[in-house]
């Protein structure tokens, strides 16, 4: 790599950056195009502006900053969008690195960016608008404008399952993230919360667990009615959420029930969360179901005639996470058999649905899905080898489910996880019996599993 005198007087730049038309530049110009519209302005002047082409050879394209933040920022936000974008638009998978200059602005370290655990398909743009959610969208929408400054902290959002309560607070991580890629995003499931809380005692590092919630400008906890034991992790939350609260750093809160109507809350914390804007989200109507299956159809970019989507539309009202399932179901259908969607797979879908829904027997797979979409991960992941803390603990618990539910065998619930050893299972079951001596906030959610599973609901 040639890298020699200054090109424009700077003294510190030490760069030869090649010419206009060098296909470096070319390549970088498609993206800065191709990709405005999916950043904000903000993101895009901030970044973008700072980062110069400077080789393509093959598939590898080298870019440069003088900027360490930029650096930092480009890589973990932005390079895998980039590259997704080029994927899409020349169908090449392109190796991108970004280097520092040498004379740049590199020995201010930035805080390291906190991961957030957002999924970058949940946006305000990928969400529909209706009747049902309009309240909690537009709350959430200007939460995400301007964070801890509105009246509604906490944003409280509540509802049945699968209306789109996650995915509304990803949106607004995603949204200020987008703007902000230094913000301190942080979107935690109740469950991890306490869990990381529980570890954080064990440990003695109850500093730590402090330091990284306190800093936080934006905190979103899902599903805060598993919050509910009264234990030490109330007590804790409730400092934080006070800690947050008084620096006007935003909240955002999920739950299944209105504050009110959670029962084990102790009452200084659900007042709490009643004090910024509480807002429901309701079944959503036909109109917006079709809506939310033709934008899926759009974005899959499958061509699905209208008649098809009216059909699942108009009988599958219960939830969004169901409208999902058949329309998947559908399209998964034709991919598999070849066949053109026709009106008879819809209907074919939207009845399989309805009787899973009515009375799905309790079998392995079954405790599997129950159990992951607690956890919100999916049943590949669970049966999967991947060892991330959330994803093992979701296993365990579901091995522990299963042989106390249906008593299975063991060797033969290993083999509804990739063929896990019978040993293995043993090993779950035992840390599950460990970590439920140590935690009853855990039995409490095993319990609720347990009775969800039971009764499928
Ligand atoms: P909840 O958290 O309320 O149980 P989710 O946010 O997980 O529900 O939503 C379930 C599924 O439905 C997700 O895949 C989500 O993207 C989708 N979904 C929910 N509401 C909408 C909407 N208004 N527009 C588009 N997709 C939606
Ligand atoms: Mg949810």
């Amino acid at each position: 790599m040639k890298k020699t005198g200054a090109t424009n007087g700077s003294s510190s730049l030490k760069i030869d950056y090649p010419p206009k038309g060098h296909p470096s530049r070319e390549l970088w110009s498609k993206v800065l195009s191709g990709m405005r519209d999916d950043f904000t302005p903000v993101a895009y002047d901030t970044w973008f502006k700072h980062i110069q082409p400077f080789a393509l050879e093959g598939n590898k394209l080298t870019l440069y900053t003088r900027d360490k933040t930029t650096k930092t920022t480009v890589d973990h936000r932005y390079l895998p969008k980039v590259k997704d974008f080029l994927k899409r638009t020349t169908g090449i998978d392109y190796d991108i690195t970004l280097n520092l200059e040498d004379g740049g602005s590199g020995d201010d370290d930035p805080a390291p960016v906190l991961p957030s655990n957002l999924k970058s398909r949940y946006t305000f743009e990928s969400f529909v608008k209706g009747k049902s959610n309009e309240l909690a969208y537009a709350a959430s929408m200007a939460v995400a404008e301007a964070p801890g400054k509105t009246s509604y902290n906490p944003l409280f959002l509540y509802g049945g399952v699968g209306l789109g309560k996650t995915h509304l607070m990803h949106s607004i991580g995603n949204f200020i993230l987008d703007i902000d890629p230094y913000s301190k995003v942080y979107y935690t499931s109740s469950e991890s919360l306490v869990n990381d809380f529980i570890a954080s005692l064990r440990n003695h590092s109850a500093e730590q667990f402090r330091d990284k919630y306190r800093s936080l400008d934006l905190l979103m906890v899902d599903d805060v009615q598993f919050l509910m034991q009264k234990d030490r992790s109330q007590e804790e939350f409730f400092h934080t959420f006070n800690a947050l609260f008084f620096s006007n750093k935003q909240i955002v809160l999920s739950s299944d029930k209105h504050p009110s109507e959670l029962k084990d809350l102790e009452e200084r914390l659900s007042s709490r969360f009643s004090s910024g804007l509480v807002v429901d989200i309701t079944r959503p109507d036909y109109e917006t179901r079709l809506a939310i299956l033709q934008k899926k159809a759009e974005y899959e970019n499958i061509p699905i005639p209208p008649d098809i989507l009216q059909h699942i539309a108009s009988n599958i009202s219960s939830n969004i996470r169901d409208l999902e399932g058949a329309f998947n179901k559908v399209i998964a259908q034709a991919k598999l058999t070849k066949v053109p969607i026709t009106i008879d797979l819809a209907v074919e879908a939207v009845r399989d649905i309805a009787q899973a829904a009515e009375k799905r027997e309790i079998d392995i797979p079954y405790i599997q899905e129950v159990v992951s979409a607690f956890y919100n991960v999916t049943p590949d992941e669970i049966r999967s080898k991947r060892r991330t803390a959330n994803l093992s603990l979701a296993r365990h618990v579901a091995m522990y489910l299963i042989r106390k539910i249906l008593d299975s065998q063991l060797p033969s619930i290993g083999n509804f996880f990739g063929g896990r050893d019978h040993s293995t299972v043993v090993h779950a079951i035992d840390k599950i019996n460990e970590l439920m001596d140590a935690d009853p906030g855990l039995v409490n959610k095993i319990d609720d599993l347990e009775k969800r599973i039971r009764d499928r609901t």
